[in-house]
């Protein structure tokens, strides 16, 4: 049985003040109320990952930074290093997200680099791929999201893939309200199935949790997560809120 997973990413937003209250709000729904087969992660800003992880109970809700420096330590000012995301009690960390790379220019090389360190430091990757809207219209997308997965953690060997968790996100999804069909969703976390078992082999395919991201909330994720391949959601806006992200939590 694969691991559902709902992580909340919750990007460049709260203080830490509201990032600690919300943690608190959140942890105490999915204590008294959550689906306890669900896998619930917090992905917050750096700033906060240490308080946060003080103010949940571990056995029930993960801690996520959103990114983590491509070297190991050094001369490196400003960045902030998987082996400091460890010593937080952090246990995830988000990597290629579209805004990542489209904004910091994380490229192929550097997300290797990034998924090697964390995987060094015991981390779990949620590693995050998708196409722009250009090529969702040119029909594209399968195309764009393979050589996103063949230039980076396709070249993992067998034993490290298998720690990762993948998120697809459509990056025309993201924060628009505009989510996948459950179909466009589906269809493309299928399809990304078939690429690791036609790598990896069917076993390890079959392990393998494959999130869907992109305005996911809790009036749709019922349907999108009722599809055999959608293993949960990676969630932006809709994890501000703790009612709003427990709703998406108990959709199974
Ligand atoms: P959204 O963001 O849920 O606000 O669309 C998802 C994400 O970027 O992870």
């Amino acid at each position: 049985m694969r691991k559902k997973i709902v992580a909340g990413n919750w990007k460049c937003n709260t203080t830490l003040q509201e990032g600690v209250e919300l943690a608190k709000a959140v942890n105490e729904l999915v204590v008294s109320k959550g689906d306890k087969d669900v896998v619930v992660v917090l992905g917050t800003p750096f700033t906060h990952l240490t308080k946060v992880v003080e103010s949940v109970d571990a056995s029930r809700v993960g801690v996520s930074a959103q990114n983590c420096a491509a070297e190991a330590k050094g001369a490196f000012t400003g960045e902030v290093s998987a082996e400091m995301v460890k010593s937080t009690g952090a246990t995830y960390v988000i990597l290629g997200h579209s805004e990542r790379r489209e904004y910091y220019n994380e490229t192929s090389e550097i997300l290797n680099k990034k998924v090697a360190l964390t995987l060094e430091n015991g981390l779990t990757p949620i590693y995050c791929c998708g196409e722009p809207l250009e090529i969702r219209e040119a029909e594209t997308q399968n195309d764009f999201v393979k050589k996103q997965l063949d230039e980076t953690v396709f070249q993992l060997p067998v034993d490290e893939f298998k720690k990762l968790v993948i998120a697809y996100e459509p990056i025309w999804a993201i924060g628009t309200g505009k989510t996948a069909s459950t179909e466009q969703a589906q269809d493309m976390l299928a399809f990304i199935r078939s690429l690791i078992a036609d790598k990896f082999g069917k076993d390890i395919a079959e392990e393998i949790s494959i999130l869907y991201g992109g305005s996911c909330k809790a009036s749709n994720a019922p349907e999108l997560f009722s599809q055999p391949d959608i293993d949960g959601g990676l969630i932006g806006g809709a994890s501000l809120k703790a009612e709003e992200f427990l709703g998406i939590i108990n959709a199974y």
